[in-house]
């Protein structure tokens, strides 16, 4: 088969594979074109790619010519008109979100795969790319909110005295709200973090943390390791918890969010403005609507001294280690596509292979996406 990595469209940085793992591709006897400067934005030459294998070709040849394309971000609408039903699509493009696009690429017949489904299973967890974004989310929020903070993270006591520890707020305790935690804490902060799922109070404590606990949450242990919607008393309840912690942090990072919904609102305008003047709230939930009231996505605000920068996109700041974690997932993934002698293998028995199709020959292959777009 013929593999075409395409350069990533808008202020995207990433690129979807590496030349290193370009390399293991071509081992395993797939053909590999990469559009020209696709890797420029992460560092990597034309030259790298075409060492480590790939052809590199224009935009125009690789489309026409590639039977599956690979991209991280989502397909423009002009993008998949030029598509065919023979070919295939793999990227992440949010489909309990963006249920146009599925419904584009379901009419073109297109055979699509997105990235941000892979079932979160133990087999899976080596493709999983929203861990590897997340964590890489978790630790940029962090810098950046240390970076903006008039004060300092660490203790330090000093001949000018003693300075005491910031304290950091985490909301949402899954893959990057740890990651959180974890960097908050290795640069001195004292933490405390909530979340709905009672489970992951061990791993908070685990790394060095305060579990903020309210009581009465519903219980999540049968959906997935995902966040359910909780009862109207338990947000009520839960908000002016939520509202005293926020009111003594000098940091927030909102990682709170649930697959396909908006994400929970969780700082109010009213809890913004009991909070220090100089405070920093980080919403990495940003672009499915923000766990702040104030939160405008890619835009920083300031609300009565209290900067809100609302950031989605911090995987794309950190170019290099992004794309190589993606590209390793993607890598992973791929294999389970991969026969033999090189060529295209579809094998929807593989649950993987199954959960992750979006959409093949006019059908959703994914249940729960199939649910979100028709309901
Ligand atoms: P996510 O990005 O969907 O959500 C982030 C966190 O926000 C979650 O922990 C969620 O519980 C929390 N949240 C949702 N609503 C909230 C509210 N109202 N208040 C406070 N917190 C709220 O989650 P994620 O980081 O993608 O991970 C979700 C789960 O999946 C975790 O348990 C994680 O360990 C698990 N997971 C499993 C695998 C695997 O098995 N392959 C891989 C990755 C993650």
């Amino acid at each position: 088969m013929i593999l075409g990595v395409l350069k990533e469209v808008g202020a995207e940085q990433r690129v979807a594979l590496l030349p290193e793992i370009v390399s293991k591709l071509v081992l395993a006897k797939v053909e590999v074109y990469v559009e020209a400067k696709a890797g420029a934005n992460a560092f990597q030459t034309d030259e790298a790619y075409q060492n480590a294998g790939a052809k590199v070709l224009d935009r125009e040849v690789l489309l026409k010519k590639a039977d599956l394309l690979l991209q991280i971000g989502e397909p423009g609408q002009e993008l998949i008109q030029h598509l065919n039903e023979k070919q295939v699509w793999v990227s992440q493009f949010n489909p309990l979100w963006n249920h146009d696009l599925v419904k584009s690429l379901l009419t073109q017949g297109i055979t699509s795969f997105s990235m941000d489904s892979i079932p979160r299973t133990t087999r899976a967890q080596a493709m999983d790319v929203l861990s590897s974004m997340a964590t890489v989310a978790g630790y940029k929020a962090v810098l950046q909110a240390a970076n903006e903070l008039p004060n300092f993270f660490p203790m330090f006591m000093t001949a000018a005295g003693t300075i005491r520890p910031a304290t950091v707020l985490i909301l949402g305790a899954g893959v990057a709200g740890l990651q959180s935690i974890a960097i908050a804490r290795k640069l001195g902060a004292q933490v405390e973090a909530f979340d709905v799922r009672a489970a992951v109070k061990e791993e908070v404590m685990s790394l060095g943390a305060k579990f903020v606990e309210v009581e009465g949450a519903i219980d999540d242990s049968t959906a997935g390791g995902y966040a359910v919607e909780q009862s109207e008393a338990f947000k009520k309840k839960q908000q002016e918890v939520i509202n005293d912690h926020a009111a003594k942090a000098d940091v927030i990072i909102c990682t709170a969010q649930i697959p396909g919904r908006k994400a929970p609102l969780l700082i109010p305008t009213g809890a913004v403005e009991r909070m220090k003047p100089g405070s920093v709230i980080i919403d990495l939930a940003a672009s499915s609507g923000g766990n702040c009231e104030l939160t405008k996505n890619s835009e920083t605000i300031v609300h009565n001294g209290v900067k809100i920068i609302g950031q989605s996109e911090y995987p794309s700041q950190m170019p290099v280690d992004a794309s190589k974690m993606f590209g390793k997932n993607v890598l992973n993934f791929l294999q389970l596509l991969i026969a033999e002698d090189g060529s295209l293998m579809l094998d929807f028995e593989d649950d993987i292979v199954k959960g992750t199709c979006i959409t093949h020959k006019g059908q959703i292959l994914n249940d729960r996406v199939k649910s979100f777009v028709e309901s």
